[in-house]
């Protein structure tokens, strides 16, 4: 594939690198912490950070930043591994920050040696009130001054488990006045006992985020460390570990987070959303995770195609869904099998039909060559959808009403010649006739009709219930506001049709398969399907072809 567009700011980078032969290969790595599923968002980086290795001689690695005993679950880890692979990445390493505690104790040990570091016995939030402000400098803490040996004999006492949680701290010390209030002798170590998902209770002291994140890296050789720019202010104290350390000098590279709008794209806010019951789980349709969008009947190539149109930037901003489902629909109407669904149906007798049923064949996929075709039976009662008829049509209503005459998708031109209701006015059956020489592929009846309608046949229709989704949140940024971002959710973001109609090639359906229900939608059957009863799950509308049709007119 030719590439048009051009070089993101990070691609810039990294040619330059190669260019200035200051790397041989670049290695990225992507590195979530299993503290929930991976969401729409994190697909950005998987598509950054494996893209960039595609593109250029290296690799990636998978490095699970599992620092937090407390939120941290194996179940996160291997849902992350298969939204990865899902999404069609390959990483060359599996790796855990954990795998590391032992040299980052090491590492921790050598900057007590060299007067970098000390144990504090002020509590966190002590700490935190003696920070001071960007323009007031903060307090020194009194343990500032320890001599080495007391804080490594301290430290290791730490480590065996002899104080509290929270009882004491390793501190980097840096200066108390640095500008970058993150400099201003960060917490390295506290003190958790806790079980840990891999460790389990080898340890009770864990390492903070800046102090496990970058020596990763640097143990990992990583070259470009790809975060986003809540991390800005970190990079300071990334680089004075490293260079302090003496380790390989990683180098932090920052983007803009990319959300999108009516959904909420953060690990802790969905983790709410399924504790508190107001979706199924983490893979209900409606969620903006990678498994709640593959339920959805999302493809990974849309997932892809999203990912590289909105691009890297410096500069945050909320993307429309809109171009997420657009590319869905792209993707969709390309692979798609065609099927007819009936979801309102209203019965029709075509009264000139021998009673016999005729096997019809129908198109699977017009956008394809080698779709071929699906036999689909017609007798002499059928269903259409009941909004394509109407007693007293307004005018350029070219579906079906009394005297009026429309195609049935892949088979003949019926006429519709009298309208049956029951006691209360409402129609209950259409009588028709359709015309024999009018079969689609060899229509030699002359009769030209503007209309052409979905069907399925009374006697082979298959019941099946379909979900059809709405945006999850009635606002384009719930978490934009003091109010509980779950006050925004959308009452009506789930609608089920227990009873819809579909046509017998149905059946043989499986989860992998993607389809459009003409004038529907795209769909996909879901996992909560029976051998009584297939689900479907909308994917995305079609373009709305009747709406657009009365503008023109
Ligand atoms: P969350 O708030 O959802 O937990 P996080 O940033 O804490 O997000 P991590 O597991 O730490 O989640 O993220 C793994 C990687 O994915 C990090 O490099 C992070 O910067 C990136 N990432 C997370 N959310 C987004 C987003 N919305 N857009 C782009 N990258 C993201
Ligand atoms: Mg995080």
């Amino acid at each position: 594939m030719t590439e048009e567009r051009s070089l993101n700011f990070l691609e810039e980078i990294i040619e330059a690198d190669l260019r200035a032969g200051k790397y041989q290969q670049i290695v990225t790595r992507f590195p979530p912490e299993p503290n929930g599923y991976l969401h729409i968002g994190h697909a950005s980086s998987i598509c950054l950070n494996f893209g960039l290795t595609q593109r250029y001689p290296g690799y990636t690695n998978l490095r699970f930043d599992d620092t937090n005993p407390t939120t941290e679950e194996t179940e996160y880890v291997e849902s992350i591994k298969e939204d990865v692979r899902w999404l069609g990445f390959e990483w060359k390493h599996e790796r855990y920050a954990s795998d590391y505690f032992d040299t980052l104790f090491e590492y921790a040990c050598q900057l007590i040696d060299r007067g970098l570091a000390y144990v504090d016995d002020l509590t966190p939030e002590q700490i935190a009130t003696q920070k001071g402000t960007p323009t007031q400098p903060g307090v020194e803490s009194p343990y500032r001054t320890r001599s080495i040996e007391e804080n490594r004999d301290l430290f290791s006492r730490m480590k065996s488990g002899e104080f509290p949680d929270g009882a004491r701290t390793l501190r980097a010390k840096i200066d108390m006045a640095h500008q970058n209030m993150l400099m201003r002798d960060p917490i390295l170590y506290r003190i958790k006992h806790a079980q840990h998902h891999r460790t389990g209770d080898k340890w009770c002291i864990y390492p903070m985020y800046d102090f496990a994140h970058g020596q990763s890296d640097s143990i990992e050789s990583i070259t470009h460390s790809i975060c986003t720019l809540e991390f800005v202010p970190h990079r300071e104290l990334y680089d004075w570990l490293i260079e302090k350390l003496e380790i390989y000098p990683s180098h932090q590279y920052e983007f803009a987070r990319r959300n999108i709008n009516y959904t909420v794209t953060s690990k802790r806010k969905l983790l709410q959303l399924v504790q508190e019951r107001h979706v199924s789980g983490w893979d209900d349709p409606r969620m903006s995770t990678i498994s709640g969008l593959r339920r959805r009947g999302y493809t990974p190539d849309s997932i892809r195609e999203f990912c590289s149109r909105i691009g890297v930037a410096k500069r945050e901003n909320l993307v429309d869904v809109g171009l997420l489902e657009f590319c869905v629909r792209e993707h969709l109407n390309k692979i798609a099998l065609r099927r007819m669904v009936v979801v309102d149906p209203l019965l029709i007798t075509i009264t000139n039909y021998s009673g016999e049923v005729e096997e019809l064949q129908s198109e699977n996929n017009p956008e394809s060559e080698t779709g071929g075709t699906r036999p689909v039976p017609l007798s002499s009662q059928i269903l259409i959808e009941r909004s394509d008829f109407m007693e007293v049509p307004p005018k350029k209503f070219f579906r079906l009403a009394p005297g009026q005459m429309v195609r049935l998708k892949s088979a003949y031109i019926i006429r519709c010649d009298e309208v049956i209701k029951d006691g209360r006015g409402e129609v209950t059956e259409l009588k028709c006739t359709y015309f024999p020489e009018s079969k689609s592929g060899s229509d030699t009846s002359g009769i030209s009709v503007k209309g052409t309608l979905h069907w399925v046949s009374l006697a082979q229709a298959l019941p099946v219930e379909l979900r059809l989704y709405d945006r999850l949140f009635s606002v384009e940024d719930p978490t934009d506001s003091e109010a509980d971002f779950k006050s925004f959710l959308n009452p009506q973001s789930l609608q089920v049709i227990k009873n819809a109609y579909a046509e017998p090639a149905l059946e043989a359906a499986n989860e992998s398969d993607r389809f459009q229900f003409l004038r529907q939608g795209y769909f996909v059957m879901d996992k909560d399907s029976t051998s009584d009863k297939l689900v479907f799950n909308k994917t995305v509308g079609l373009k709305d072809v009747w709406a657009k049709e009365a503008k023109k007119s």
